[in-house]
């Protein structure tokens, strides 16, 4: 069926000494294997062979004219004249048929590949009913033919044609059929498994695993001579690649497929590059370019709109309308995109038509119509496993939501249904391997959780959608879209020249000036892609300058560029004799100048002026010049400016130069529509960089507000939590230090102790009931001032709630600790409080103060909660033992670790009786160390155990 690379050459060698039916059976043999490697070499040695058919035995003469119709079928197919291919492959089974009995096994395998082309014909034709069945009876009749190999290849092509209607069924129905292991199976049987088994996983979202297996498929059609598989498969692992957002690698597949399908000139293997190519382009954000590479797809293949490849075409088309905003249009191609894909029975179409109808919907104002699309989509996707259209649906969705006012989902697993959607479109994502996700999915999440005042979550998604965007709009990706296009568009200017060239042979002169031309385009094209490299549009004019310079008499140079408002030309680039030509305007409209005629009449001027010194149209201060040529700056249907070249000679711009200077301002046209669309990316970018430190700075303020007490300014508890944990990993490292070292150093010690300072207001309801809850506030505003006076700059001063605080002092020993707590009780006590109506009031506080840690030979004896908690003890025997005190729990020599904790809790008196605790206080009189206290509330190791 195919033939190695290797094998070819073999034959290729005997054929010019090989004689009679030996030289025969090689003609066929080479004929056969060269059916797409070289058509028309092929088509010559049947020739060459038909003559000596009726030299053969009749049979096997029958058989051989049988494949000779196939020689012939299979070109027409490739060139899509799809009736040829029928009528030949019909005739080769009649012949098969009558050869059956006397060389079963010869004519079998015929028929198999009889039956092989005419499944591609009806699949090409959009019949893939009548293509499956005929891939059946292929199937059937190699194994008649009791050929593993070809049994193998076209059982697997049958495995292809059924993952595209359903792909789960197919690869239930097929998963025996084909054994993991490839390397058992000769390489062209391993390259057609492989195809399917990257099939399957393309349609289940693997694009890596795809991607493994549809290069290794790739690699045999190619060493096989199947040019035209090797195509397709060529895109299919640039459209992997594309699915992964890495535009790049799908770049240099589309090459690969493009380059391959141009040498053939097969419309539907050219119309399938072009439009693959277009959907990359598209991605990258290069609409003007997509759409014409999609238009001419389209054009290309609409012979065969019944074909997979036309259906794929109209998804994109549909795509990129969207892009541009023409809703209308958009649901035209997923409309038709719906009705090929129920017509070709084929799943993966179903999911997206409903997609982009939903879309397209949506922003028509078809609110409900949209939603009902999109579930569909969603459903019919989640059906058939397919990962990146369940992505798209729901991308939709939350779209659909966020425009219109519908009911969400229930149950809801986020605060609005646009979070619930995009959440979901996330974890998804996060599912498939090697998976970029796209730059707008994660805007939409960012802008949603912006909306939902989560200013954090916005913050990193927003900052994943840039490294996203960065990832897939890599500025190599860019240039290289921009190279391919210009590569395309060169070559095809270097058809038409050929073309012009076969007509004009006759005619010596005209044949030698194209021949000049054709040297000229090659010439060009190298230029083109100079100039087309340049994002910056002052680059632009250099290279363009140079080269005008180079190639044409150019006295004067100019491009004017057409101002946003359409109003104007202004020349943004000019030299004269060597010398810049100043910054002119002209208006659109006005009827005397040359460029504002040019651009209106969007086309060409060339102007020779007689040299009898008038200048009627001479722009002040530049030269009389007598040949002056004007051209369009165009991109498809827009026009961005104009160029013109002018010369002091008459008759300086002959048909050559002309097709130079079009050419140019194609270049041209083409490089400053890039340079102009990547400014406004750029811009784009920098306002997005911009919202994100906007964003960075709310988030900050916000951040700041949620840790401050807003009344006093000082840190709340939600700070507290935040940092205390550090500082007492700190303090246990140091100590642990010193206890490893068995060093009793002082000053380390100091530095490692923690002191939690508890400090209350005395009596502090009363200010309230007396002089109204302002007062309060107002001494509470001074407390914050003493405190700051009192304790440090590195120590944590919190407004632990109402009329208390919470002090960590830190690198405080332990010692120190009264002389502090005293500071603090007579900086209240000792100076009023001055409310606001000017009333003069003494009031006094009372501290409880611990240390951490508790017991400095076992630093993790007690958490710091449990700290805190027995300085408040310490607080709460002030209050009882009379206010305007301080007092603190220390441990000594005598405290038995074990059990401490709630002991000191509940019998603080007999812990003290014991010696296990000193009690250390400003207070004179007894201390009073039961009663009730009450719970501080921190966490839940402040469970007495
Ligand atoms: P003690 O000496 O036992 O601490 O008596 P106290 O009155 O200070 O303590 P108590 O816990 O009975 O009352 C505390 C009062 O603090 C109750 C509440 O009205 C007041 N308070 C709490 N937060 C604020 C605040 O932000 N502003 C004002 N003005 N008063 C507050
Ligand atoms: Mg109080
Ligand atoms: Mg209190």
């Amino acid at each position: 069926m195919f033939a190695l690379d290797d094998e070819l050459a073999r034959w290729e060698v005997v054929l010019p000494e090989a004689q009679g039916s030996e030289r025969s059976k090689l003609l066929l043999t080479l004929a056969w294997h060269l059916r797409q490697r070289d058509p028309a070499r092929a088509q010559q040695l049947s020739s060459e062979l038909a003559p000596l058919l009726p030299q053969l035995p009749p049979d096997a003469g029958m058989v051989q004219r049988a494949r000779l119709h196939l020689i012939s079928a299979e070109p027409a197919w490739l060139r899509g004249e799809l009736d040829t291919a029928h009528y030949h492959a019909q005739q080769a089974l009649l012949l098969c048929e009558q050869a059956a009995d006397t060389l079963p096994a010869s004519a079998a395998a015929c028929r198999a590949d009889a039956c092989w082309i005419m499944a591609w014909v009806c699949n090409d034709r959009g019949a893939s009913a009548d293509g499956d069945a005929w891939l059946r009876q292929a199937a059937a009749a190699a194994r008649v033919a009791a050929d593993p190999v070809r049994t193998d290849i076209i059982d697997a092509a049958s495995g292809i044609c059924d993952a595209f209607g359903d792909g789960r069924a197919a690869q239930q129905r097929w998963r025996d059929r084909f054994s993991d292991d490839l390397d058992s199976l000769p390489p062209i049987a391993a390259g057609w498994v492989s195809d399917f088994f990257g099939t399957c996983a393309f349609l289940r979202s693997e694009y890596g695993r795809a991607i493994g297996h549809l290069m290794r498929s790739f690699e045999t059609a190619l060493a096989t001579g199947q040019i035209r598989r090797a195509i397709i498969v060529a895109t299919n692992v640039g459209n992997g690649f594309t699915s992964l957002n890495a535009h790049e690698a799908a770049l240099d597949w589309m090459q690969r497929g493009l380059d391959l399908a141009r040498s053939t000139g097969w419309p539907l293997s050219i119309g399938m590059c072009l439009m693959q190519t277009a959907e990359t382009l598209r991605q990258l954000g290069q609409r003007e370019a997509a759409q014409s590479l999609l238009r001419e797809a389209l054009t290309t293949l609409g012979p065969l709109s019944g074909a997979r490849a036309y259906a794929v075409a109209l998804e994109y088309q549909g795509d990129l309308a969207l892009d541009l905003g023409n809703h209308a249009a958009a649901l035209d191609s997923f409309t038709r995109l719906a009705a090929r894909g129920d017509a070709l029975r084929q799943n993966d179409f179903q999911s997206s038509a409903r997609r982009g109808q939903a879309h397209a919907l949506s922003h028509l104002g078809r609110a409900e119509e949209a939603l009902a699309a999109a579930q569909a989509a969603l459903a019919l996707a989640r059906a058939h496993g397919d990962a990146s259209g369940q992505i798209a649906a729901l991308h939709v969705l939350a779209d659909i939501h966020s425009r219109h006012d519908l009911p969400g989902p229930a149950p809801m697993t986020a605060p609005n249904a646009v979070l619930h959607y995009l959440q979901l479109a996330l974890e998804i994502a996060a599912t498939i391997e090697g998976y970029t996700v796209p730059g707008p999915l994660l805007d939409a999440a960012a802008r949603e959780y912006a909306a939902c005042g989560d200013y954090q979550r916005a913050y990193t998604i927003a900052l994943r959608a840039n490294v996203a965007r960065d990832q897939t709009h890599s500025r190599e990706a860019t240039n290289r879209a921009i190279a391919m296009q210009v590569q395309y568009q060169t070559e095809r200017a270097q058809t038409e020249g050929e073309h012009h060239r076969q007509l004009a042979a006759a005619e010596a002169q005209r044949a030698e000036v194209l021949q000049q031309t054709s040297a000229t385009l090659e010439h060009l094209s190298a230029i083109g892609q100079e100039i087309t490299a340049h994002l910056d549009a002052a680059a632009v004019f250099r290279v363009l300058d140079r080269h005008v310079q180079g190639l044409l008499d150019a006295t004067h140079f100019a491009i004017f560029l057409l101002q946003p408002d359409g109003a104007s030309l202004v020349c943004e680039f000019g030299v004269e004799a060597g010398k810049p030509l100043p910054p002119v305007r002209i208006a659109a409209a006005d009827p005397h100048a040359y460029t504002a005629r040019c651009l209106r009449e969007r086309r060409e001027l060339l102007l020779e002026l007689e040299d009898d010194g008038a200048t009627a149209n001479l722009i002040p201060g530049t030269l009389p010049t007598l040949s002056l040529l004007f051209a369009p700056l165009r991109v498809g249907e827009r026009v961005l400016g104009v160029m013109t070249v002018q010369s002091l000679l008459t008759h300086s711009y002959g048909e050559r130069e002309r097709l130079i200077f079009r050419t140019l301002c194609a270049y041209g046209a083409i490089a400053l529509d890039n340079a102009s669309a990547y400014r406004q990316v750029a811009a784009t970018q920098e306002q997005l960089l911009e919202k994100n430190v906007e964003l960075e700075q709310a988030y900050k303020a916000l951040e700041e507000v949620s840790l401050t007490d807003q009344l006093t300014g000082l840190r709340n508890r939600r700070f507290f939590l935040q940092n205390v944990d550090a500082d007492v990993a700190l303090s246990l490292r140091g100590y642990e230090t010193v206890l490893h070292r068995e060093l009793n150093d002082c000053d380390l010690q100091a530095a490692n102790d923690l002191v939690f300072f508890m400090v209350d207001l005395d009596h502090f309801k009363e200010v309230n009931d007396r002089y109204g809850h302002a007062a309060g506030d107002s001494i509470l505003v001074q407390m914050q001032e003493r405190l700051r006076e009192v304790f440090r700059e590195s120590d944590y001063v919190i407004r632990w709630g109402g009329e208390e605080f919470l002090v960590l002092a830190r690198a405080t020993h332990r010692d120190e600790a009264p002389g502090v707590a005293e500071r603090m009780r007579r900086a209240v006590a000792e100076r009023d409080f001055i409310l606001p109506d000017g009333v003069c009031l003494t009031k006094t506080c009372s501290i409880g103060f611990a240390c951490f840690p508790f017991l400095p030979e076992q630093p993790r004896l007690l958490s710091w909660s449990q700290v805190v908690e027995l300085a408040d003890q310490g607080l709460y025997i002030a209050k009882r033992s009379g206010r305007n005190g301080w007092a603190a729990l220390y441990s000594t020599a005598q405290t038995r670790a074990e059990g401490v904790f709630p002991r000191l809790m509940r019998q603080l008196e007999q812990a003290a009786a014991d010696g296990e605790v000193r009690l250390v206080s400003n207070l004179t009189g007894p201390l009073v160390l039961g009663g009730e206290r009450r719970r501080i509330g921190l966490s839940s190791d402040l469970e007495l155990n």
